[in-house]
């Protein structure tokens, strides 16, 4: 039996087909007709039917709601009701005693549409609060809070057409080749169709992809935004900016060209650590080889700046016109499979649903009256890395986590611990039964997962896809929106007993109603998918918007050169250049870096089950310059201490001449529950985020995980 949906892992949302026996998840192959990957997975994709295999379901998922009566004592079985009913019992006891504000509710861009919708309903809409965000936090709200600072809204403009379409191929910060590896067959695709094309990637790392591109920009960390002004100064002064467009439909160009002005070609080149004539030849391609697409993602994204970082990226395309035609846009590209779906439904601290903002009085009386509710408090509530503060603090009392391990991801894993500890009830909703998170809950409930539940999700390009169950939930999963509904309705009994069944907020019994109401919130708004119905999305995927009348979804956005601001014009945003919020220094001397592995995804919960894909790096490495060995004395596969001002982690160290001396890099994947546990010398060891700064964006408030400096020493 063949079941159409969508892979679970990354943004570039590839179609999947699910092959069962109706009970058993048997194989998987690509769908051919869904038009993010043409029939075509990675390596990841390919083997999403063996992490469902029974041997798998077993040894690793939760199967049971489970209850820990102490916290250093194994969990205990206990019955869904009395779980659901235990979290209520819990939520309401903290929301009466400290308010509503003492509960964080931390989701994740691996949740269905559907999933975020009635989390966010539940903490907006019945707690009242705003204490609700999401691990997408880690990963695109620099590229949200870039948008809408030049564009005016959070919507990627282009397609995934448009990479046949560009002529010169600007990739910032993005590992294409391994973080969206069928995006990157596309590319490889368009290029052998036009060899004029080119690409110019820009990254600290010779990466995979950066290996394979006609012009590769090793800027030293952080210093992309320098880069981008540099480029602007050059194509003002090689005449490649397009005045008409500037003054038909941007304002703030003054002020930027102003900025851009001492960002001479010699200045960037000492700034950024690289040839000055490679920075004029990528300004000469990106304005005069045309039509321009930029592809980024968490180099960018993952900054003490990074709002910034996007901003000056987007002034190049505005500045020369390069927006809103084939081949012509900045596109961010999305790190989690759903992190575009979240952000449409508003479960995140800074946001609403559809896209309205909480800082409009107007946007939280449209959404009360919607809901029927009192409008939420304008009041941002605390962001990803804030709420965890908070528990730590003593302020948060109780954390409900969805389907996201922070025990491992999140920087500041002294803190995270803290945290976990300090709170009086940790609730963890998780598919997988022993992530680092897990091992610290009070009550774990048990979610079903990639081929066990109904709903949608939106990728990279804006396209909404359908996600199908092909096989009933392991053990006695139940779908994440049905268990944040089922609370919900609890919760209205303790906290509000006037509303009968009829009148509860969370009337759903299906995937299919939640997506209708989701809908409806949409209606009038950038994102508008009125024109959208459940049998269009079940015939194929549509991108939004899509209103009531329209035919199909918009492929790409802000052609006829209107922006969603106030006076239709897009803004220029003149940042000054800052460097990392931890520079090198005496005591730090190397930048550490990290970066995705080509077969593994995040936190390893799913992809490090299967010794198939754990074949390709069975254990995580430091990559370190072969000078930077050689002058220590130090041999490939030697166990190094690498410490930073949060923590330490021991690993092998191996010579790569993909990172520069004075630099190293690690990958992402690895925690506790991989990495062993303990140090030679028998301390706990805590994964590479061990090593993290919790230093943020102070717009996006995402967190640095991209950079932080480090000393190595013998471990
Ligand atoms: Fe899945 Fe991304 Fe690979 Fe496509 S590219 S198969 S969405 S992991």
């Amino acid at each position: 039996m063949d079941t159409r949906s969508t892979c679970p892992y990354c943004g570039v949302g590839c179609g999947v087909v699910i092959e069962s026996d109706g009970a058993r998840i048997t194989g998987v192959r690509g769908d051919p007709e869904h038009p993010a990957n043409f029939g075509r997975l990675c390596s990841k994709g390919a083997t999403l039917h063996l992490t469902a295999a029974p041997e798998i379901t077993r040894q690793a998922r939760l199967l049971q709601p489970m209850q820990r009566l102490q916290r250093d004592a194994d969990p205990v079985p206990l019955a869904w009701d009395g779980a659901l009913n235990l979290a209520a019992d819990r939520i309401a006891g903290v929301v009466q005693a400290h308010g509503a504000d003492a509960v964080g509710v931390y989701v994740s861009g691996q949740l269905l549409t559907e999933d975020y919708f009635v989390f966010n309903k539940l903490v907006r809409g019945l707690l009242g609060s705003n204490q609700i965000d999401s691990n997408s936090r880690l990963c695109m709200s620099s590229a949200v809070a870039g948008y809408k600072a030049t564009l005016g809204a959070d919507a990627p403009p282009a397609c995934y057409d448009d990479l046949a379409h560009a002529n010169t191929v600007f990739i910032a910060g993005s590992n294409t080749a391994w973080a969206h590896p069928i995006m990157m067959r596309r590319l490889e695709d368009a290029k052998r169709a036009n060899p004029a094309q080119k690409w110019i990637v820009a990254d600290p790392r010779r990466t995979e992809t950066a290996a394979v591109a006609d012009l590769h920009l090793p800027l030293l960390p952080g210093t992309d935004v320098a880069l981008f002004h540099g480029l602007l100064h050059l194509l003002l002064w090689e005449g490649l900016t397009d005045a008409a467009f500037i003054a038909a439909h941007t304002t703030g160009f003054d002020a930027l060209r102003d900025r851009v002005r001492e960002f001479t070609p010699k200045h960037v080149a000492a700034l950024c650590g690289l040839p000055e004539a490679d920075v004029v030849q990528a300004a000469r391609w990106f304005g005069a080889n045309t039509p321009t697409l930029s592809l980024y993602c968490q180099g960018l994204n993952q900054s003490s700046h990074g709002t910034d970082k996007n901003a000056a990226l987007i002034n190049l395309h505005l500045a020369t016109g390069q927006i809103g035609k084939p081949g012509a846009a900045p596109f961010s590209l999305t790190g989690q499979p759903n992190a575009m779906g979240g952000r449409e439904v508003g479960a995140m601290a800074n946001l609403l649903p559809g896209h309205r903002s909480l800082a409009s009085d107007a946007d939280r009386a449209e959404l009360a009256a919607l809901w029927g509710v009192p409008p939420v408090p304008a009041a941002p509530g605390r962001t990803a890395v804030e709420m965890f503060e908070a528990a730590a603090d003593g302020a948060v009392k109780l954390l409900w986590i969805a389907c996201t391990n922070p025990a491992q991801s999140l920087p500041d894993q002294a803190m995270v611990r803290r945290a976990l500890a300090r709170a009086e009830f940790v609730i963890v909703q998780e598919a997988f039964a022993d992530t680092a998170t897990a091992r610290r809950a009070d009550l774990l409930l048990p979610a079903a997962t990639w081929g066990e539940k109904e709903g949608t999700v939106t990728n990279s390009e804006r396209r909404i896809s359908r996600v199908r169950a092909a096989v009933p939930p392991a053990g006695e999963a139940r779908p994440d929106w049905q268990i944040a509904r089922d609370v919900g309705r609890r919760l209205e009994a303790r906290l509000d007993p006037r509303r009968a069944d009829g009148a509860s907020l969370f009337a759903f019994e299906s995937a299919e109603q939640v997506w209708h109401e989701h809908r409806a919130t949409t209606v009038g708004r950038d994102l508008d998918i009125g024109g959208l119905n459940w049998a269009m999305l079940d015939a194929a995927p549509r991108q939004w918007p899509l209103p009531a009348g329209a035919a199909d979804g918009l492929a790409r956005l802000y052609g006829d050169g209107r922006f969603p601001t106030p006076d239709g014009r897009a803004r220029f945003a003149a940042p000054a250049w800052q460097d990392v919020a931890q520079p090198r220094d005496a005591r730090f001397p190397v930048a550490l870096t990290t970066g995705r592995l080509r077969d593994q995804w995040h936190g390893m919960s799913r992809t490090g089950l299967l010794g198939r894909l754990n074949d390709h790096a069975p254990a995580p490495a430091l990559a370190m310059h072969p000078q930077e060995l050689d002058r220590r004395g130090w041999r490939a596969g030697d166990l190094v201490r690498v410490r930073s001002r949060h923590g330490e982690a021991v690993l092998p160290v191996q010579p790569s001449a993909t990172v520069r001396p004075a630099q190293a890099s690690v990958p992402m994947h690895w925690g506790e529950e991989f990495v062993g546990g303990q140090t030679a010398d028998g301390r706990p060891l805590t994964g590479v985020n061990a090593l993290a700064s919790p230093a943020r964006c102070p717009q996006s408030k995402q967190p640095e995980l991209k950079h932080v400096a480090v000393r190595v020493e013998p471990a």
